[in-house]
């Protein structure tokens, strides 16, 4: 499986501004800045699936939907729970802030496909499986579990400490990545805790949840660092001395 954490700086920064992952180049788990890769990487994405209704992951979707739409019987599909599918058409595709697409598409050819998925209940989206699983956040958020077969990703994020996805990725047999957020540095756990976020010390108490017969030979994946903090949090990663973690890198790409 090859996994991608799509960039979304325009001059290089290590920084990740908004959240999207792309998995064997047709599936996107969020849509932060899928919207600025080339049209032909964009055209190539299928399927989008949602976690939450937060702006930083859902940023560039009126941007995306644009730049791939072709007057077709065929249109992008766009899974989310049903709360942040109801909160796009709301606040998003609203005739304010962008066209109304739901709308258009039942007027003219379809320009997004919106489908709810629901916690614990896997979807196959092509090669893929994809288990989503509630994780605590302060909307309700979906983390998943992503497995084409021979091997398997989780993404937890955002989140605050939390439990269930645990009991899954600990019983995902082919489980080989664990992509995790670490948003704030220790300093700041008063506001990761209000906001329900993780910082590196927080991180750490979660993967430990993972109970797992092949934990050592697993890949610990950080994500969506708070680029105001990139700097503390990523030392403080760094002294975790975890031999199996990796800070991931805007446009990286991982094959597991
Ligand atoms: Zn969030
Ligand atoms: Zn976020």
């Amino acid at each position: 499986m090859r996994i991608k954490v799509i960039g979304s700086s325009v001059d290089g920064s290590r920084c990740q501004f908004a959240a999207s992952y792309l998995f064997n180049d047709y599936l996107a788990i969020d849509a932060g800045s899928i919207g600025f890769m080339s049209v032909a990487a964009q055209k190539r994405v299928k399927h989008i699936v949602l976690s939450h209704s937060h702006l930083d992951h859902i940023a560039s979707l009126p941007i995306f939907v644009d730049n791939v739409y072709e007057p077709r019987p065929e249109s992008v599909v766009v899974y989310g729970m049903p709360s942040v599918i109801a909160s796009l058409q709301a606040n998003l595709f609203n005739d304010l802030v962008w066209p109304d697409v739901v709308r258009l598409s039942q007027e003219e050819s379809p320009f997004i496909e919106f489908v709810a998925i629901e916690n614990l209940r896997p979807i196959q989206l092509g090669d893929l499986l994809l288990t989503p699983v509630a994780l605590d956040h302060v909307v309700p958020t979906f983390g998943f579990i992503v497995d084409d077969g021979v091997s398997a990703a989780v993404l937890v994020s955002d989140t605050g400490p939390t439990e269930l996805i645990w009991e899954h990725a600990s019983r995902t047999a082919r489980l080989k990545c664990v992509m995790l957020e670490s948003a704030f540095p220790d300093s700041m756990t008063w506001l990761a805790e209000k906001t329900k976020h993780l910082t590196p010390a927080l991180m750490q108490l979660e993967f430990d949840k993972l109970e797992h017969p092949a934990r050592h030979d697993i890949k610990l994946l950080v994500v969506h660092i708070k680029p105001a903090y990139y700097e503390e949090v990523t030392a403080e990663l760094n002294a975790l001395k975890l031999p199996n973690l990796q800070i991931s890198e805007p446009n990286g790409e991982y094959e597991i």
